[in-house]
């Protein structure tokens, strides 16, 4: 399959915005460009539409393709993007003439440029934004870089109570600690980060500050956080969810949809969860 670029490494949204731009720019009768709308980080969310021909694109059964809804799938944006590229590359081949005369394609690449660069840019973890959700953590153990070296690792602290111990072979490495192991030191091992109010038995971690899930966010299936966390106060309530499913309705040839995410290694056809 030709391509135009090379695909090892994970783009930004300003990088993936600069090689789309790339691709209209070499293709312009094949790609088409759409900024949907702006982020809180004033990013656009992008809508790529791919045809050929004088037929409207509107007037052909369309294919919808989306991907990185959750801030850390940044390969299903990479994946995203090398569909478009392939279709750009590729459109004088015989297959992908034929598809694209015949078909239109809807790929929204990057559904969260912000979680995504707070993702790719930081050293934390978050499910799809960098919006504090539910509410700020107040007190117990929160996930922090402390070293500044951009990973966030596990470290040890002493304690009687503590399930570990240093390895006899491997000093940089814990063991479990053993029923008949009663001389210390002991060790409890938890995420790299700082304590947040006083703590002394029964030390809380606490889960990453950024809980919104804009995959539960959708009008369908809807449940309120205690039982679908991280599904927002009422769905569509983020511009992100809101401008993908304006731009769903908006477009009534799509006949197919594959949204990309990256657990499982499987296919999941809707109705669908676990
Ligand atoms: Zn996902």
């Amino acid at each position: 399959m030709k391509i135009t670029f090379k695909y090892d490494n994970y783009w930004d949204y300003e990088t993936m915005t600069e090689k789309l731009e790339e691709l209209k720019a070499l293709y312009p009768e094949v790609i088409s460009l759409e900024s949907l709308g702006k982020t809180k980080e004033d990013k656009s969310v992008w809508a790529v539409t791919l045809s050929k021909g004088d037929k409207d694109p509107k007037d052909k059964p369309a294919f919808y393709i989306d991907g990185n809804i959750h801030a850390g799938e940044v390969t299903g944006s990479m994946c995203a993007m090398y569909v478009i590229d392939a279709l750009c590359t590729g459109n004088n081949e015989e297959d992908i003439d034929y598809l694209l005369r015949n078909y239109t394609y809807y790929v929204l690449p990057k559904l969260t440029p912000d979680g995504s660069d707070y993702y790719l840019h930081t050293a934390n973890k978050l499910r799809s934004v960098n919006k504090v959700y539910p509410k700020e953590t107040e007190k117990g153990l929160v996930a922090k870089d402390m070293d500044g070296d951009g990973v966030i690792r596990l470290m040890r602290f002493k304690s009687n109570q503590g399930a570990w111990k240093i390895s006899k072979e491997n000093p940089r490495l814990m063991e479990g600690r053993l029923p008949q192991d009663f001389k210390g030191p002991f060790y409890h091992v938890v995420t790299e980060g700082e304590v947040k109010g006083n703590f002394s038995l029964g030390l809380v971690t606490n889960k990453s500050p950024w809980g919104y899930d804009f995959n539960r966010n959708f009008p369908f299936g809807w449940y309120d956080e205690k039982r679908q966390p991280g599904s927002g106060e009422y769905p569509l309530v983020h511009d992100e969810t809101k401008l993908m499913a304006d731009f769903i309705l908006s477009h009534p040839n799509i006949g197919f949809v594959n949204a990309l995410h990256t657990s499982g290694g499987v296919f999941i056809y809707p109705p669908g969860t676990y």
